[in-house]
């Protein structure tokens, strides 16, 4: 039951040779999900041993170069290796003239077919869900139409514990509604209560992805509690002038919105080219939150199952 974040790239408009832009996989209970998609993602994916073939649907927060110009790429790849599933994308409406380009100029024998999900939405919302996960899609502030998503484990069913089931002679359908959450009160009155009988196997983990974006109020409650912010930080506050100028983040801002989500830890990316080296964005990040890390590109950020 793995759930990792692959980082492909963590550069911002500009590329730069260790720094390839924007590109997440996320893998997560054997589903691979693509999010963003900047120039080279491909080549990222053959590093990580990652096919992407594998790849199921493909979210992109917004038509800027730096997270849609791989796509391109992929899509003939994915032709090229006789790729014969649907590949799902996720996207502002405005990507679909570029979907329908790619495959027009670049998708010559392509036997997949691709079936678009336009993401319009002004506040969370559900885009995806399957037994185990849902994803959700929320507005993000950049210059133009921008979302992040949300990607969680629903709550696990109760587990009955074993050693109460002979003991206490609980029948089939006892368990059944302990697993669902429910208290069972027996025709002699005695009550099956779920503190005694049943626990959470474990605390269901979630991913946000916020990139591009401002810092603006109701992020951090959209994405409370998260286990892993991965939120963009362009710029560290020396340049707070020109993330405001450009609709982007410095790292304190995204300090500030995990400190106030209450997420488990935040992850920084989206470096511009100005910075030859990253550890300015965490030292700024971490005196506001000490949980902060740097995305690199080719790191695996793994999400452990963590006991209820
Ligand atoms: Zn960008
Ligand atoms: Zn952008």
């Amino acid at each position: 039951m793995e759930f990792r974040i692959n980082i492909l790239g963590t550069a911002s408009a500009l590329p730069v040779p260790n720094r390839y832009p924007s590109a997440h996989v996320l893998s997560v209970r054997g589903r691979l999900l693509l999010i963003d998609c900047g120039e080279g993602c491909q080549l990222r994916m053959r590093q990580m041993g990652i096919s992407p073939l594998r790849i199921e649907s493909v979210f992109i927060s917004h038509v800027h170069g730096d997270h849609i110009f791989g796509f391109f790429g992929l899509v003939s790849t994915m032709g090229l290796l006789g790729r014969t599933a649907p590949l799902h994308v996720y996207a502002p409406r405005s990507f679909a003239s570029i979907v329908k380009f790619a495959v027009s100029n670049f998708g010559e024998g392509m036997k997949f077919g691709i079936e678009m999900h336009p993401v319009r939405v002004s506040a969370p919302e559900l885009i995806f869900e399957s037994r185990s996960i849902e994803i959700l899609a929320f507005p993000l502030r950049h210059r133009i139409e921008t979302y992040g998503y949300l990607v969680r484990e629903k709550e696990p069913m109760y587990n009955v514990r074993k050693e109460l089931i002979g003991t206490d002679s609980l029948t089939l359908a006892e368990i059944g509604a302990l697993k669902r959450g429910c208290p069972v009160v027996r025709e002699d009155g005695d009550v099956l209560t779920l503190e005694r009988y049943a626990y959470k196997p474990y605390i269901p983990r979630s991913y946000a992805y916020c990139s591009d974006t401002a810092p603006f109020p109701e992020l951090a409650e959209w994405v409370r509690g998260v286990t892993l912010l991965f939120h963009e930080s362009t710029y560290t506050s020396e340049l707070g002038d020109l993330a405001v100028a450009t609709n982007h983040s410095t790292a304190a801002d995204a300090a500030k919105c995990a400190l106030e989500a209450g997420a488990g830890k935040l992850l920084l990316g989206h470096y511009s080219s100005r910075y030859k080296s990253t550890e300015p964005f965490l030292k700024e990040a971490r005196s506001i939150f000490p949980e902060t890390f740097l995305a690199k590109d080719l790191d695996i950020v793994e999400l452990p199952l963590v006991k209820a």
